[in-house]
């Protein structure tokens, strides 16, 4: 099956209120336009300088998701662009961040990244810094950037009550944290990517990542 139909089925089954991110990462230009001229504006790379390739190659109306690990001194690569940072798990990140959204007359929106999974390669905060992090006050001296919600990836497992239990610690945590006066535009939780997105719905996601079901297998990470 082709592209826009792959867009089309999994979109026909979603909640209203779920977005996704075509994540677009090891594939060429043409894909990701035949994704784009099926109405589909919203991509996720994880590497800067393939990111910046399509963003150059590509019409400038697409929302570019950034959804991984992004090192600081990368940052004022994307930052003129970029619609949304998945992957923010760190304070010098964030002052990184707002030091170039200022430079750029952007406050750019960030999703802080929770560790949820077992798996030591997986990046993120723990829960505890991240209450630490929003009850101090350097969220207020960043005015280049704005956290609007989370993200997090469940273990590579088939274990689906393990999956499940992970995406619900995350949605516990991002309800407390929807609560509280230090985030006011807090409203996204990403979850779930092309083999865990129905058990990342049925928890609570509002943003799915989905590449292979899309493009198809990626031969190279
Ligand atoms: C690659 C990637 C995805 C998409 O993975 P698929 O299994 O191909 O859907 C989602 N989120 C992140 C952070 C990724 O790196």
């Amino acid at each position: 099956m082709g592209i826009a139909e792959n867009i089309a089925n999994i979109k026909n089954n979603l909640p209203p209120d779920v977005c996704l991110v075509a994540v677009s990462k090891t594939k060429p230009i043409e894909m990701l336009m035949e994704a784009y001229n099926s109405g589909h504006k919203d991509l996720g790379e994880n590497k800067v300088q393939e990111l910046l390739a399509k963003y150059e190659a590509l019409p400038k109306d697409i929302n570019w998701h950034f959804i991984g690990h992004l090192q600081s001194n990368k940052v004022k690569y994307i930052a003129p662009f970029i619609h949304l940072l998945h992957g923010v798990d760190s304070i010098k990140l964030l002052k990184t961040i707002s030091k170039e959204g200022l430079k750029n007359d952007r406050v750019i929106q960030c999703l802080l990244q929770i560790k949820i999974a077992e798996e030591d390669s997986k990046f993120g905060l723990a829960p505890h810094q991240v209450r630490e992090l929003i009850s101090s006050d350097v969220l207020n001296n960043l005015p280049g950037v704005k956290v609007v919600g989370l993200m997090g990836m469940a273990t590579n497992t088939e274990n689906i009550d393990k999956i499940k239990s992970e995406f619900a610690s995350l949605k516990s945590l991002f309800d407390k944290l929807k609560g509280t006066p230090f985030l006011p535009d807090f409203n996204i939780i990403s979850m779930g990517m092309s083999g865990d997105f129905k058990e990342a719905i049925a928890c609570g996601s509002n943003m799915i990542r989905i590449g292979s079901s899309i493009f198809g297998q990626r031969f190279y990470p």
